[in-house]
């Protein structure tokens, strides 16, 4: 299937050249056709998906026609990143309509902002905090929008924003178009569709057709091991940009300082940095100053740097939903990626569970200079007072603990010396 089929203005076909786009991602072959003949949509679908062409594609294609210089559209982004990323996607795609969109966000000035939506911008992407200040100082006017999107709508209620979604909705006419996307869709979320959505097309894009060019690599280590491990697998796979994860705004800081110290040009993107710092993480990561960026999962949402050979796990996600949104971050659209996981003792049930929803085992590997010491997964689930499913043991071996059990989730320790 080609972008033909849709018969995009002249215009907006340019725009799909200009971001080399050949043929349309799952999400926006299904999300565009319905979108385009003025229907409400439910998307499920996580970034990586290609769900922001799904929505601004036919946008535009309806802001084409009719009035200029009024805002015709809004859309709604739980983060700054996220809301600059789409920005900066409509700027691509839209750069041959004459359309104008407006990012708005806290943490830099009012006026600026306010400026260039008088100036006559059509669509303004706003995170909701900002975005009902300007409301409250009588400062825009959305009477004139057509179409509203909320993106990342599940972010929006981890965050605390349906409060404010709500308050922003009063200032929207009633009639008009409404897109709603959510990786995930919580009761809170599915009472916000159905409070806003009226007779949607529901397009949903599982997590493995989101994740089909990635490789999914396990290694197993201990705690104590992790920076060890880390560094050494830097060492040797080919990294080029590569994202990773901690648990904590601490870890992601004091991480980027060691990986920094041992020689890789790498930041940290974590809740405490002032927008300045956030956005100079960003710009470096994206412009290649930074090769290795360290974050946690609130402040890596919306990041849109295409190219990231690897997203490193250091620590493994509390939730399954917060694997696929890390992990989509390599490998997105028609590049492919590696993920890695480093995972311990504890995260055993976490495996099992985001292995349960790729529908495959990781690929279990290890590293030089690491032997794998088996552990297995029947401590967490007796503790939960589950059976554990009991394969054969394998024989021990040198190297090898003899508490071992096969099926076991090993630990990858680094060898002593007077035991290589
Ligand atoms: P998104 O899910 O909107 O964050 O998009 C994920 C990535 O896929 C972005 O880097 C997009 O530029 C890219 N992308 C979106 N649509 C396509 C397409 N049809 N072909 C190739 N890449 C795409």
């Amino acid at each position: 299937m080609s972008f033909e089929e849709f018969q995009f203005h002249p215009h907006i076909i340019a725009g799909i050249e200009a971001c080399g786009y050949t043929s349309p991602t799952p999400i926006q072959r299904e999300a565009m056709p319905p979108i385009l003949a003025g229907r409400d949509i439910l998307g499920l679908a996580q970034t990586g998906t290609g769900k922001t062409a799904a929505f601004v594609l036919p946008l535009l294609q309806r802001l084409q026609a009719g009035p200029r210089k009024k805002v015709r559209a809004l859309i709604v982004a739980p983060t700054r990143e996220l809301a600059e990323q789409i920005h900066e996607n409509i700027s691509t795609m839209a750069g041959h309509t004459r359309l104008r969109s407006v990012v708005v966000y806290g943490g830099v000035g009012k006026p600026g902002q306010i400026k260039k939506i008088r100036e006559g911008a059509e669509i303004i992407v706003a995170c909701p905090g900002r975005l009902l200040d300007h409301l409250n100082d009588k400062a825009i006017n959305l009477r004139e929008v057509e179409v509203l999107v909320l993106d990342e709508a599940d972010h929006m209620f981890d965050k605390g924003f349906l409060p404010d979604i709500r308050r922003i909705m009063k200032h929207l006419p009633n009639q008009r178009q409404n897109l709603v996307f959510s990786a995930t869709m919580p009761t809170e979320i599915r009472h916000l569709a159905e409070e806003i959505l009226n007779n949607p097309a529901v397009v949903q894009i599982n997590h493995t057709q989101a994740v089909t060019t990635i490789s999914h690599v396990l290694f197993q280590v201990t705690k104590e091991n992790k920076t060890a491990m880390l560094k050494s697998i830097m060492a040797q796979e080919e990294t080029t940009t590569t994202l990773i994860f901690t648990k904590t705004k601490h870890k992601a800081k004091s991480l980027a300082l060691h990986l920094e110290k041992s020689g890789h040009s790498a930041t940290s993107l974590q809740g405490n940095l002032s927008q300045q710092k956030r956005q100079q993480a960003l710009d470096g990561f994206k412009n290649g100053t930074f090769k290795v960026l360290v974050a946690t999962d609130i402040a890596a949402r919306g990041i849109d740097v295409s190219g990231i050979s690897h997203v490193i796990n250091y620590d493994v996600p509390d939730t399954v939903e917060a694997y696929t949104h890390r992990t989509g971050r390599t490998g997105r659209a028609t590049r492919t990626g590696e993920a890695l996981t480093l995972a311990s003792r504890e995260d055993g049930s976490m495996i099992q569970s985001i292995e349960r929803t790729l529908g495959k085992k990781m690929i279990r590997r290890n590293v030089t200079g690491f032997v794998a010491e088996a552990c297995d997964l029947e401590e967490p689930l007796k503790a939960r007072g589950e059976r554990p499913i009991r394969k054969k043991s394998a024989p021990a071996g040198p190297g090898r603990n003899k508490r071992t059990r096969a099926s076991s989730f090993d630990f990858g320790i680094p060898v002593p010396a007077q035991r290589r």
